[in-house]
């Protein structure tokens, strides 16, 4: 039996997976990113088990998450702040990030210790500065200002999934040429550039240390197959089939009637539904696992329901486990499979996972 629905997490496979990354990084240091309540998994479990499994650093994108976590563990936060987050994020001990000579005054003037990362946008278009000159300057600003430490420079890949782009070489020549001028003069920091997808994808971009989300959830990067990389899923979502009944032709599921039996069949209802992150998008889309046997989710997605097709003869029993995400009996339906069946990432999958959703760690 299990809930309704039920995230289960497994922190040993976090720790596996961060094993992976390790040995991949050779000497450079892995950052654990955990940001966006750990893609789904927890923040604080993910956070945990990474660090257990060889993670030095954890990252976040929120002064908020930076200031949820408990842990001895440098923490970094990568996002924009407002004034009042950088209070949060500097009340919390987290590393922040600067592009601007605006933002370093507005760090210095707090008048606490803080460390702090400079960022260029070496194409990713989003956050940092573009200019490699000013990124340099602003290294310089922050080693001479009382109070603030350089802790480290860096940048983001807008590509490194895509195996073969040549944007990602492009940033990455950009980013080394800006690493290159800028460390003789501050030879103490840490310089970081790779997600997941770039660790995997190029030694040259892991540099001091990379930043790892999605793999270290055991969650395939570049939206395939995880155990291809010797990667292991740490999530299941489970539901259970809570009612069964006998459907004669021209018998509707669900809100809509956008499915009917064609035959004589079973249907299996699951109290899950997009009130706990499982998408609408998902109707008449999905397959679901029960007693080790792949079965079509028939029929809308409601707030709090899903229904599937059991098939004329059946021996699903009510309180049978519900597999939407996982492993059951050899069978396997990956949030990668998930997502492409919507048009999305796997990252968009267990993120979207909401609070409804029961968490349980093992
Ligand atoms: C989210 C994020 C990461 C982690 O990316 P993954 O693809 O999940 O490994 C790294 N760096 C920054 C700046 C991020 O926002």
């Amino acid at each position: 039996m299990t809930g309704r629905a039920v995230a289960r997490v497994t922190r040993r496979v976090i720790e596996h997976n961060c094993g992976v990354l390790k040995q991949r990084l050779g000497a450079a240091e892995l950052c654990a990113v955990v940001k966006a309540n750990g893609y789904g998994h927890g923040a604080q479990a993910a956070a945990d088990a990474a660090l257990a499994g060889g993670a030095t650093w954890l990252a976040v994108a929120t002064a908020n998450e930076a200031a949820a976590l408990k842990t001895d563990a440098r923490v970094l936060v990568m996002g924009a702040l407002t004034p009042e987050d950088l209070d949060t994020a500097l009340a919390a001990g987290a590393d922040v990030v600067v592009w601007t000579r605006e933002f370093v005054d507005a760090v210095a003037s707090r008048g606490a210790p803080a460390r702090v990362h400079v960022k260029l946008d070496s194409g990713m278009g989003r956050l940092g500065t573009k200019d490699p000159r000013e990124a340099a300057e602003l290294c310089d600003l922050v080693a001479e200002a009382d109070g603030l430490e350089l802790a480290g420079l860096m940048t983001h890949f807008a590509t490194a999934d895509d195996r073969g782009d040549d944007h990602f070489p492009d940033q990455l020549a950009r980013f080394t040429a800006f690493v290159d001028e800028v460390r003789p003069r501050h030879p103490g920091v840490t310089v970081h550039a790779a997600n997941s997808a770039a660790v995997l994808r190029d030694p040259a971009a892991h540099f001091d240390m990379a930043r790892c989300g999605i793999a270290t959830y055991g969650l395939d990067p570049f939206g395939s197959d995880p155990f291809e990389q010797d990667l292991e899923p740490a999530l299941q979502l489970e539901s259970y089939v809570a009612a069964v009944k006998r459907f004669e032709p021209g018998d509707s599921a669900g809100y809509g009637r956008t499915w009917r039996a064609s035959e004589p069949t079973w249907v299996g209802v699951l109290p899950i539904g997009y009130g706990d992150g499982w998408r609408r998008a998902l109707s008449n889309d999905a397959d679901v696992l029960v007693r080790g046997r792949r079965h079509p989710l028939v029929g809308t997605v409601s707030m709090d329901n899903v229904t599937i097709d059991l098939g004329p003869e059946t021996d699903v029993e009510v309180g049978d486990v519900a597999v939407l995400i996982g492993e059951q009996g050899g069978e396997r339906i990956l949030a990668e499979d998930v997502a492409r069946r919507i048009g999305t990432i796997n990252y968009e999958v267990t993120t979207g996972l909401l609070p409804r959703t029961e968490r349980v760690y093992e």
